[in-house]
């Protein structure tokens, strides 16, 4: 089965809480976003997570 590696550039991460609020994946810790389980089988609502940050901090990858 496919996995995803999801990852948050917390250099770029302004803490906006978007992605916690699009996706129960993102959990925010001291004003940056990190994914509570960084490897998932399926994309799930971490695309649209990824796809709503504002400065594109979200990457989600095929491992
Ligand atoms: S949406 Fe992007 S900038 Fe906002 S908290 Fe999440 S990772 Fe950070």
């Amino acid at each position: 089965m496919v996995k995803f590696k999801i990852s948050v550039n917390h250099n770029l991460c302004i803490g906006c809480g978007a992605c916690e609020q699009n996706c129960d994946n993102f959990k925010l810790t001291d004003g940056k976003s990190s994914p509570v389980n960084s490897e998932v089988d399926e994309i799930g609502c971490n695309q649209e997570a990824s796809d709503g940050c504002p400065v594109s901090a979200i990457s989600v990858e095929e491992i």
